[in-house]
């Protein structure tokens, strides 16, 4: 792996993302096919892109019956344990409705409601990934919405992957849909003759999902656009080269556009990853895939003290931070960007990918800068609250009124003057 040198002026640069104009057509073409045709449209772009001639996309109790015949008991089991962990988490996330009264008697509050219905793309394509139901349904099942749809391409079969449909089945989804790409989220936005329109489309996905997301904001809404995983590793000399190593390669695998960093201050552990890194790719069955990640985007940074890694590691503002310095706890509270922050020697990434309860849909490209998981909230939304007794508004009146006609707005204040004088006049 590359070693770059860090010292006290140096700044990690931001790739700004290249145009994706070609991309954008196609995408619009499909989104104006799906509203146009609805449902033929579906079944003649599942034809064209996936090469699959299906008869209908809605999966059906016998598709599910036999997909956990395709699967061993302990992967039912681990998949029901996930579940639960999981939903542990999330349920501590919950926000709740509130009300105060102010001395003036004036009553103000905040409303939280769940969304009605919503969306959630699982991706297909090149991998099936039943942790990607699991963390776009639990959230949005804990926070209480009301209808959850879930779509997802079909394999060359026809079929759903049996642990995407045994993972579904798990959580009680009633509604799946053997579509994806663009045409997927455009049937979840505008609906078909099949599917209702939904609220709010989450979950990852190629290039074609993300960008036709982005183009149905604002008719619904959606959580994020997230691009390739990244990973960053904070270590010093205490951390296992050969640890660190196996971390950077687990997101390196996921994409030839992910990004695997180590950051540390320590010369020999960045030569020993660097050798690790080579030793251990030549064994991986993804090898093509992590080796062209590691060479296109891979870095070591080398600083000069942690304080400088520190910095380092927020001016990345990476999707995952790992921290195997000795005392990491004693480092947390200097992280200002980072999706979600794994503490110590034994907590890799894969334990959050799966398993231990925080969601992994996480901010990438640096955009942990200004946003955050996904998380309950993102399946909610508040409504305000407000209440007002006569003397309230008697006492507030010359303040509103003077407000409303600096604004210019004449009717504005005349809604209050009119509420002043006796009830009897009216
Ligand atoms: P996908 O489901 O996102 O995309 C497959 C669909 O893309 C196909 O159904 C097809 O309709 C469409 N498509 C493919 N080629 C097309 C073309 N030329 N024109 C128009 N449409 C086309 O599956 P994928 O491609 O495997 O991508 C999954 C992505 O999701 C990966 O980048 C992966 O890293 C990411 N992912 C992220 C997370 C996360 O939590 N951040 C989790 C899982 C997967």
């Amino acid at each position: 792996m590359r070693i770059v040198k860090v010292d006290e002026a140096f700044t990690v640069k931001r790739t700004v993302e290249a145009g994706k104009e070609k991309e954008q057509q196609i995408v619009d073409g499909i989104i104006k096919q799906v509203r146009e045709q609805g449902d033929e449209a579906l079944f003649s772009l599942t034809r064209e892109l996936d090469g699959v001639d299906l008869n209908q996309f809605k999966v059906e109790q016998s598709e599910i019956k036999a997909a956990y015949n395709d699967l061993e008991p302990n992967v039912v089991e681990a998949i029901r344990e996930a579940i639960e962990r999981i939903r542990d988490f999330h349920q501590r996330q919950v926000s709740q409705s509130w009300l105060t009264t102010k001395p003036d008697g004036v009553i103000l509050g905040q409303k939280v409601t769940p969304l009605d219905r919503v969306g959630v793309y699982v991706p297909g394509g090149k991998a099936a990934y039943p942790s990607s139901v699991i963390m776009n349904v639990v959230p949005a099942q804990v926070a209480g919405v009301g209808e959850v749809a879930m779509v997802s391409p079909a394999l060359s079969t026809g079929q759903l992957p049996a642990g995407v449909l045994v993972t579904a089945n798990e959580l009680g989804i009633k509604e799946i849909y053997k579509i994806g790409g663009a045409q997927a989220v455009a049937a979840l936005a505008y609906g078909t003759e099949t599917i209702a329109p939904v609220d709010k489309i989450t979950g990852p996905g190629n290039i074609y999902v993300a960008l036709a997301k982005r183009a149905v904001y604002g008719v619904v809404d959606i959580d994020m656009i997230a691009g390739p995983s990244d990973i960053t590793v904070l270590a010093d000399e205490t951390a296992i080269p050969a640890h660190v190593a196996a971390d950077l390669l687990s997101q390196a695998e996921h994409d030839e556009l992910a990004t695997a960093v180590l950051v540390t201050d320590s010369k020999s552990l960045a030569e020993a990853v660097s050798e690790q890194v080579e030793y251990q790719l030549q064994s991986l069955p993804k090898e093509d895939i992590a080796r062209a990640s590691i060479e296109n985007q891979g870095v070591i940074y080398l600083t000069e003290n942690l304080e400088q890694s520190i910095r380092t590691v927020n001016q990345i503002a990476p999707e995952h931070l790992e921290i195997i310095v000795q005392n990491p706890m004693d480092q947390l509270g200097k992280i200002r960007h980072a999706g979600a922050i794994f503490l110590g020697p034994y907590t890799t990434e894969p334990v959050g990918d799966y398993f231990a309860g925080p969601n992994h849909v996480l901010p990438t490209e640096g955009t942990a800068r200004f946003s955050s998981p996904l998380t309950v909230d993102d399946f909610v939304k508040k409504s305000s609250v407000l209440s007002y007794s006569k003397e309230a508004l008697i006492a507030q009146a010359n303040s509103i009124t003077a407000l409303a006609r600096l604004e210019g707005l004449e009717a504005h204040a005349r809604a209050v003057e009119i509420r002043l004088g006796d009830d009897s006049d009216e």
